[in-house]
């Protein structure tokens, strides 16, 4: 029988794969076409967090993704090109002044999302980024108080067994993070010592992977395929945390199974139009959630325009698809005398948050940090490719692959509508209008681009890393284009990711971010759809859904 997991479903007839055991099952609810309390699209940090969270709290739930259902004991390969099966790669038309480069580096397709091969770094907001144009004078406030969203983040940290430093550094006090920081590799020990010569604090940094056995998981062993998907589950993805729990919660998944059209009937949704096992099907659900990522989302937002919402569902601000944002991810590279192996162990094990929380002397707003990063070799072979090289110069330049060393940044973007989701007249292989991104930098992303080049440069000068470059056009992460807000003009859902045209429909995932900050998006996410939960089972006890 085919067991090829892209192309038969693997979540069927009552049971779904077991993570943590090669060609194991655990059972599952399956609800037919029954009528169900959730039908959430998507299954990553948004929408894999909240089926286990809508589960556990009782309501029926079905969690649809239309990626693959995999398990990475023995589907996962320690090869960049063959992994590159995890990334959502369906053509999507890029354009604007700086076209995004998207695939590997910024979307996944699978049950449990961008997680699953996501690089683990777990990080909180600065407080003040929830109000950023109240007390910091840029961007636009956030309806959620930090307080709340610190409760939440603890929430998440102790879901992903985060290992990180006994005491960090910047931001308000928080408790000890659930297990020991990892030991620093040699690029992280580089960035300690820079930032140590240039009088700034740095933190071993809080990544979810295990640094002690946990459950079934075992600790990490520092390998270093992390972004290529973990094949020993040390790894805390959505797919091996939240979802083996929704299952055992009553939730069902359905892999390979994409949503093209949201139902709506006299102002509410009715169910979903999906497509699986080579067919169109319909679900019928009290409410539907969308959580496909910052392009996915709006663009089924768009796609599922009728005659009752002919700008498509949530719409009435005209925001489904604007305001898009990435993370700014330049860096510098330079070459050590000693052998420096950076792909061994997770990248980024050693950062610096000093300028998300210092805003004296910027000549620009919002913040950045950097961490240290640790580039396999076809990501490596791309990376210095971009300096023109070719031929034999590229393979002498990889000759020296084992003594580079380098800074990457995770800078903040500002919210612009110029920077949008909108649909196009070419169709995907479902016969869906596929989305078009577009995407420029403004003057802010270039004044912080030039001050975050030039301090990492320094920072690495001052190791003693030698003929350095900077790599000048490469981002990460999306966010923004369903923004969450205070006022159904300006934002597309409340506080609470619940549209404010369609009260059954709501939205949780990255495209609710009003802001970016600068820090990696999806410990954020995982908090907002812990709260989101929360505030379901809170208005469902009111009788407010
Ligand atoms: C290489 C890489 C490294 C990263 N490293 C980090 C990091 O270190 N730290 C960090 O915080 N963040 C990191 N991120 C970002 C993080 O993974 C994402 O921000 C986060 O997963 C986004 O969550 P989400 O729920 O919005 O979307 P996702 O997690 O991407 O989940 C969306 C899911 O929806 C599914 N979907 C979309 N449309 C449909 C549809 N119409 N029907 C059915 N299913 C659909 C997709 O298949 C996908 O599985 C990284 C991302 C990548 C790609
Ligand atoms: S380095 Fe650790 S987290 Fe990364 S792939 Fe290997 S075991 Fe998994």
């Amino acid at each position: 029988m085919n067991d090829n997991p892209q192309e038969r479903p693997r979540a069927l007839n009552g049971k779904a794969p077991d993570v943590f055991t090669r060609g194991g099952w655990v059972p599952m609810r399956e609800y037919g076409e029954e009528e169900v309390d959730f039908v959430i699209v998507g299954t990553g940090a948004g929408g894999g967090t909240l089926a286990c969270k809508l589960a556990e709290a009782g309501f029926s739930v079905i969690a649809m993704d239309a990626g693959a259902y995999w398990r990475p004991l023995e589907d996962f390969a320690s090869d960049e090109h063959h992994q590159s099966k995890l990334y959502w790669t369906d053509e999507r038309i890029v354009d604007g002044a700086d076209p995004i480069h998207l695939g590997a580096n910024n979307s996944g397709k699978a049950v449990g999302g961008s997680t699953v091969h996501y690089m683990m770094v777990s990080l909180r907001f600065r407080p003040e980024w929830f109000k950023s144009r109240s007390k910091l004078g840029y961007g636009v406030d956030w309806p959620l108080d930090w307080r709340e969203m610190w409760r939440y983040y603890r929430e998440v940290e102790q879901t992903l067994s985060i290992s990180g430093p006994v005491r960090y550094p910047w931001g308000p006090k928080r408790p000890r993070y659930p297990y020991r920081a990892h030991p620093l590799n040699a690029p992280a020990r580089y960035l300690a010592r820079g930032a140590e010569k240039l009088g700034i604090a740095w933190a071993e940094t809080p990544i979810a992977t295990l640094s002690a056995p946990r459950g079934k998981a075992p600790p990490c062993v520092y390998r270093g395929f992390c972004a290529a998907g973990c094949s020993t589950n040390a790894k805390q993805s959505v797919l091996n945390t939240w979802l083996p729990r929704a299952l055992a919660a009553g939730a069902e998944i359905r892999d390979l199974a994409m949503v093209g059209r949201i139902e709506t009937t006299n102002g509410r949704v009715t169910g979903v139009h999906y497509h699986r096992g080579n067919e169109w099907r319909f679900q019928k659900a009290r409410n539907v959630v969308v959580a496909g990522y910052a392009i996915e989302t709006p663009r089924l937002l768009l796609n599922s325009a009728s005659c009752e919402f002919p700008d498509g569902l949530a719409n009435s601000s005209g925001l489904v698809g604007k305001n898009l944002m990435v993370h700014l991810n330049q860096s510098v590279y330079g070459y050590s005398q000693d052998e420096i192996r950076s792909y061994k162990a997770p990248p980024s094990l050693a950062l610096t948050e000093h300028w998300n929380y210092e805003d004296a002397g910027k000549d620009y707003h919002g913040g950045w940090c950097y961490m240290a990063p640790g580039p396999l070799p076809a990501d490596w072979a791309r990376t210095v490719s971009q300096r023109g090289l070719w031929g034999r110069e590229l393979l002498d330049e990889m000759t020296r692959y084992n003594h580079a060393a380098g800074l990457k940044m995770v800078g903040e973007v500002l919210p612009g509508e110029r920077n949008r989701v909108t649909l196009v007249d070419e169709t995907d292989q479902y016969g869906l209008a596929i989305p078009q991104v577009t995407f420029s930098f403004g003057d802010n992303e270039h004044a912080m681009i030039e001050h975050a080049l030039d301090f990492m440069d320094r920072a690495l000068e001052v190791v003693g890393v030698t003929q350095r470059w900077r790599n000048e056009s490469e981002t990460a992460h999306l966010m923004g284009t369903a923004r969450m807000g205070h006022d159904r003009a300006t934002s597309v859902v409340d506080a609470d990711c619940r549209s404010w045209d369609i009260p059954n429909l709501w939205i949780c995932d990255g495209s609710v971010f009003p802001t970016s900050g600068g820090v990696n998006p999806s410990l954020t996410i995982q908090a907002i759809a812990c709260r989101t939960s929360d505030r379901i089972a809170e208005l469902a006890s009111r009788r407010e859904l």
